[in-house]
């Protein structure tokens, strides 16, 4: 392989002119093609792959991103670190739209994705306890901060299945239960990114409230593209400013999450 990356971003289609010396890669996996074309490139003297995570022509929706294409794409490449910015919604008054929040936990509330490589061969049980990167998590709260975000370091991302937005009552049920965001996206990249041994990070842009918060009227698409858009040049920025303060030399345990495990085939 000659493009070779060691970070990876996987976020919306505004994040191309993020790359300097940008190449396209044309990738196939065992889990069929990633989302788009992978975009080699580099960001200071980083070298880095980008995917957009619904395709360039937005035609996945979150139910159907083929995610374990899309991991495995990355590592193929020789990625490491995975950093990826989203769209979601908050579940607390106080956590507005323009918020950064960087969570430290998740809960599946998806339904029907195939959320693991191991499907075949044997059992292999990855430690998710913590599901994101702490190195990760450290870098992307400082460059949040030094961007002069509204940061929220830590917190709970909940992921349903969508397309459609929560009820009310869905809505109130999880801001009961102390959960801080709700997206469509974060699961079951974390995960695979996990099953992997890559480091994963969220960077969640708060777009709108929840439809249980603060008797809001409930989020419409519009909304939240529109949010979206208008941030997408500061959003790069944050991204690209984590990058370039990721770890050469990774020192967390997610390089580890498979040692000692027999698996049933080759990591890329
Ligand atoms: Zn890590």
């Amino acid at each position: 392989m000659v493009n070779r990356a060691d970070i990876g971003v996987i976020g919306g289609s505004g994040f191309y002119s993020l790359l300097d010396d940008a190449e396209e890669v044309e990738l196939s996996t065992p889990y069929g093609p990633p989302s788009d074309v992978v975009t080699v490139g580099r960001i200071g003297s980083r070298s880095v792959a980008f995917i957009p995570r619904h395709g360039r022509d937005h035609r996945f929706p979150p139910h159907r991103i083929p995610y374990r294409a899309n991991l495995w794409a990355l590592r193929s490449l020789g990625v490491r670190q995975v950093l990826a910015p989203s769209a979601v919604g908050s579940l607390r008054a106080e956590v507005g739209p323009g918020a950064i929040v960087v969570p430290d936990q998740l809960v599946d509330r998806t339904s029907g994705r195939v959320q693991t490589y191991y499907d075949l061969g044997g059992a292999v049980h990855v430690s998710f306890a913590d599901p994101y990167c702490p190195s990760g998590r450290a870098v992307a709260v400082a460059a949040a901060r030094s961007g002069e975000w509204d940061t929220v370091d830590g917190g709970t991302l909940v992921v349903i299945e969508g397309p459609r937005f929560s009820t009310r009552a869905e809505s109130q049920w999880f801001q009961g239960n102390g959960w801080t965001i709700v997206g469509m996206t974060g699961f079951p990249e974390a995960v695979l990114a996990r099953e992997l041994a890559l480091c994963y990070t969220s960077l969640s842009l708060v777009t709108d409230h929840d439809a249980g918060v603060e008797a809001g009227q409930g989020v419409t698409h519009e909304e939240v593209l529109e949010f979206f858009g208008r941030n997408v040049t500061r959003m790069r920025t944050l991204v690209a400013e984590a990058v370039r303060a990721l770890p050469e030399h990774r020192t967390c345990a997610c390089g580890s999450a498979l040692d000692g495990v027999k698996l049933p085939f080759e990591l890329p």
